[in-house]
C-alpha cells in the first residue's frame, strides 16, 4: 500500500558523492506517488556499524549499502533473504516486523534484468568471465549461474577470495551444470570469453583491472558507470566487443530495492533511456 508519509532512505558507502541512487529513488517515488527523502551517507570502516544503527534509531526506513561495505552489512543484519545469504553480501536493509535489521541483495536480479530484458543477452551456454570477488561479485555470481552458462570463471587480484567464492557457489548450487573456476587475474587472458563482467572497483583509479580476452561481438559489461567505466569499456571496444556500463543494472537493482521498501515495482525503461541521454551529452 502506497503511503503519503515522507520516509527517510539513504545509501551508505565510501566513496559516495558519485552515487546516482538518490536521483533514481526520487524519480521512482515521483512516478508511483510516494514521498521520500533519500540521502548519501559517507562513512568509514571504523564507524560503518554505528552509522547504520544510528540511521535506523533516528527513524530511517531503509538503506542501500555500496562499496566497500556489502559483506560487513551481511554480518550486521539479524535476518536476510536466501539470495543475500547465498551471496554473503547485503545491499538493501530495512526493519522487519520485530524491528530487527533485515537484509536483501538485489544486485544479482538487477544485473540479470539488465542483461536479459534491456540488452537481450542470453547467458545460456556462454563462457563468462567475472573480474572481482568483492561484495558486488558475490551478489551477482549466483544469479549468473542461474542463467545456465557453459562456464563461469572468477578472476580476482586476491586469489583466495576468488577461490572462496567458487567454494561458496558450489556449496549452494549443487545441481548447477556450469564449470566454475576461480583464481588470479591471469585467468582473464586464458581463453576468449563470450561475456566479460567487471565487478572490480579498479575503475575508481581510472584503469581497467586487467587485460582480458573477449570474442569479437561478445559482451563486455562494467558494473560501474560514467567515467569510472571508461578504461574498461575502451579496452573492450578496441577488441571488437559490445561495451556496456552498469547504469541499467543500477536502475534495475534500485527498482527491486524500491519494491522491497514500498511494495510497488516502478517502471524502469523510461528512466534508463532518459539517464542514458543525459549522461551521453
Ligand atoms: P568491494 O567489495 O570493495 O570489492 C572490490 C573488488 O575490486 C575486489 O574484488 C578487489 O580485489 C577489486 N579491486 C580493487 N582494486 C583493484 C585493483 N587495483 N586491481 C584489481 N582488482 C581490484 O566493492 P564492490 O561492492 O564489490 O563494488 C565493485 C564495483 O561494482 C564498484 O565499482 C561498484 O560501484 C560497482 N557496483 C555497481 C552496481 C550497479 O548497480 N551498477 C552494483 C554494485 C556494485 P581484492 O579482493 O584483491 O581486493
Amino acid at each position: 500500500m502506497v503511503s503519503n508519509i515522507c520516509k527517510r532512505f539513504a545509501v551508505i558507502g565510501n566513496p559516495i558523492e558519485h552515487s546516482l541512487s538518490p536521483f533514481i529513488h526520487e524519480s521512482f517515488a515521483k512516478q508511483v506517488g510516494v514521498q521520500v527523502q533519500y540521502d548519501r551517507i559517507l562513512t568509514f570502516s571504523d564507524n560503518f556499524s554505528t552509522t547504520l544503527y544510528e540511521f535506523f534509531k533516528q527513524g530511517g526506513t531503509g538503506v542501500n549499502i555500496t562499496l566497500p561495505f556489502k559483506e560487513t552489512a551481511y554480518l550486521l543484519v539479524e535476518n536476510c533473504t536466501a539470495r543475500a545469504r547465498d551471496a554473503g553480501a547485503v545491499n538493501t536493509i530495512y526493519l522487519d516486523k520485530q524491528g530487527h535489521l533485515y537484509g536483501d541483495n538485489t544486485d544479482g536480479i538487477g544485473l540479470r534484468r539488465d542483461l536479459e530484458k534491456n540488452l537481450r543477452v542470453n547467458l545460456n551456454d556462454k563462457k563468462i568471465l567475472l573480474i572481482g570477488a568483492g561484495g558486488a561479485a558475490k551478489g551477482i555470481a549466483g544469479a549468473l549461474l542461474c542463467g545456465n552458462p557453459y562456464s563461469l570463471t572468477i578472476a580476482n587480484r586476491t586469489v583466495t577470495k576468488a577461490e572462496n567464492l567458487v567454494t561458496q557457489l558450489q556449496s549452494f548450487l549443487a545441481p548447477c551444470h556450469s564449470d566454475i573456476l576461480g583464481g588470479g587475474l591471469e585467468l582473464a587472458i586464458q581463453q576468449d570469453y563470450d561475456i566479460v563482467i567487471n565487478a572490480s572497483s579498479q575503475g575508481f583509479m581510472g584503469n581497467s583491472p586487467t587485460e582480458f580476452k573477449v570474442k569479437v561481438g561478445g559482451l563486455a559489461y562494467d558494473l560501474s558507470y560514467g567515467i569510472h567505466s571508461r578504461a574498461f569499456l575502451d579496452f573492450a571496444a578496441s577488441k571488437g566487443a559490445r561495451a556496456v556500463d552498469g547504469l541499467g543494472m543500477l536502475i534495475e537493482q534500485a527498482a527491486e530495492a524500491f519494491f522491497c521498501w514500498h511494495g510497488v515495482f516502478p517502471e524502469t525503461c523510461f528512466l534508463l533511456s532518459s539517464m542514458r541521454t543525459a549522461t551521453s551529452n
